[in-house]
């Protein structure tokens, strides 16, 4: 059985809280490791190694993390297929979605490489007689990042390398049930010379969030998580005077017009409600389909689904694998029960789908005529089921998106570029495709929804990234004009 433990001061170090969660492969449904679960006292261990290691980083030159940080970048990619291998093992997406996941990754390691730019300040000369103003931006201190189980590689990266580019240390506190590859990634961390303590892991739940939000010396929280649990991080986290940036869960809408090319929203819908079983954050989970391209569309889905191939995401055959846990595949399940009670038409059902073994597997289903009353309408699913929602115009469409509490991602399918402009416009999301089902930005570009899919101000990585990890300083100085000293220092005076 494989231990995981925490690392802290650049040293793995075991667990002492007595405490342990269990590891599974989703795709054998077998147990296969323990992780460690903190108790408050190794947080505030992993707290303080992080708060002596500032003292130093905050001043170690740009060129020194420069330098780090591309070494960190090329391990990474060179143990991309490991890294990717580690993500498949505990989370069960396929092979190909895994190296994916470590491809989106690598371009916040990229964006982080560039931080002599993006650190610059802005200088004022003589705002007055011999003054100048000038304002640089400031490290914050030790900083957090909770993350999610669905991206357990991807999400830590869109926090750590900019937070510590700009000067901060960092206190990881990844998602229980897939430990292993933030591991991984924190061992490379480690590799590429970055100082110890710049970097602290602690494996845990509840108890290590909660005692991270409270902890005194806690600048920042990074979070990504559900909606209910970003919620309490951001009214814990700034009660304590903190900063926080907290992404929620999401409930991701496309719509598409009658004159949409139907094969590439076909295409688009399966990939982005099935791919990586329906647990992403940016997966399409309605497809609102605006009068009469439903039946087509519908259709076009269906035939396509039959080509799906589920299994294990180690098997390069696999198009789709198992899901995280047995007990959210089963309530995935339950929605598409309760949306046939409820009455809507179940076209496909997973249900029916059978698989060897004890893996977590559920097939995809695909559910038309859903209303916006329906529990698999006003629920974050997190799985392979994919609703569609018949709309009458434009205007209602966008109508149930604007409706929709979370405002994660929106797309819309169409080949009139007058309509889409107006989109842009009326979508109600924070990251809006078009004839892009899934519009998660580049490393350059920051994400981050809006309603419920965003607690704070400041979105995630790129930009946004930058400011939430510094606090501007406004220096302004005053050098009387050397001509008019005391001392003689060979000047010449300005009649
Ligand atoms: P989760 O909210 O259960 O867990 C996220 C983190 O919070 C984990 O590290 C977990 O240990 C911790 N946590 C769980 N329960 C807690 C509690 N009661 N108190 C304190 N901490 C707690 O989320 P998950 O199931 O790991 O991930 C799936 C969810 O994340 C989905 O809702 C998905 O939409 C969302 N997500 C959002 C984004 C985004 O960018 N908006 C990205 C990825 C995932």
């Amino acid at each position: 059985m494989h231990e995981i433990h925490h690392l802290m001061d650049g040293q793995s170090v075991a667990g002492s809280s007595g405490r342990t969660s269990p590891v599974f492969n989703p795709a054998t449904g077998h147990r296969t490791g323990s992780v460690s679960l903190a108790s408050a006292e190794e947080v505030d261990a992993a707290v303080a190694s992080a708060k002596v290691a500032f003292d130093e980083w905050r001043t170690v030159s740009v060129a020194r993390r420069t330098s780090a940080m591309y070494a960190f970048r090329n391990l990474v990619a060179e143990n991309t297929t490991e890294i990717a291998r580690l993500l498949t093992a505990e989370h069960g997406k396929v092979h190909n979605d895994a190296l994916g996941e470590v491809a989106r990754g690598l371009e916040n390691i990229e964006y982080a490489c560039g931080l002599a730019q993006h650190l610059g300040g802005h200088h004022n000369e003589s705002a007055s007689t011999g003054v100048d103003v000038y304002t640089v931006r400031r490290p914050l201190g030790v900083v957090a990042g909770i993350t999610p189980f669905n991206f357990p590689a991807m999400v830590p990266l869109w926090m750590l390398p900019n937070a510590v580019a700009c000067g901060n240390t960092f206190v990881l506190k990844p998602s229980e049930r897939d430990p292993s590859a933030p591991m991984f990634i924190a061992e490379l961390f480690r590799e590429a010379g970055f100082p110890p303590g710049v970097l602290n892991v602690v494996n845990g739940d509840k108890v290590a969030v909660d005692r991270l939000l409270e902890h005194p010396d806690v600048k920042a929280i990074s979070f990504v998580g559900s909606t209910p649990i970003a919620r309490h991080v951001y009214t814990t986290g700034t009660s304590h005077k903190k900063r926080v940036q907290a992404l929620g869960g999401a409930k991701n809408h496309m719509v598409v017009l009658p004159d949409a090319d139907i094969g590439l929203a076909a295409d688009s819908a399966v990939s982005a409600a099935y791919g990586s079983a329906g647990e992403r954050c940016m997966a399409i989970s309605v497809v609102v389909a605006v009068g009469d391209v439903a039946d087509p569309l519908v259709e076009a889905i269906k035939v396509r689904m039959e080509k799906l191939v589920i299994g294990d995401g180690s098997d390069p055959a696999s198009d789709m694998g198992p899901l995280i846990t047995r007990e959210h595949r089963d309530r995935v399940a339950g929605y598409v029960g309760s949306a046939a009670e409820q009455g809507a038409t179940v076209v496909v059902d997973g249900r029916g789908a059978r698989f060897d073994g004890d893996g977590f597997f559920l097939g995809a289903s695909l559910l038309d005529n859903v209303t916006p009353r329906m529990d698999a309408y006003t629920d974050e699913i997190f799985g392979p089921v994919l609703s569609v929602v018949r709309c009458g115009s434009y205007t209602e469409a966008v109508g149930l998106i604007a409706g929709n509490p979370w405002g994660n991602g929106a797309a819309i399918f169409t080949r009139d570029g007058g309509a889409a402009r107006r989109f842009q416009t009326d979508a109600g999301a924070g990251m809006v495709g078009i004839n892009v089902a899934i519009p998660v930005p580049v490393g350059y570009h920051s994400f981050g929804g809006w309603k419920d899919s965003l607690f704070g101000d400041t979105t995630m990585y790129g930009p946004e990234g930058i400011r939430f990890y510094t606090r501007p300083m406004v220096i302004t100085s005053r050098w009387p004009d050397p001509a008019t000293s005391s001392v003689d220092l060979g000047f010449p005076t300005h009649e």
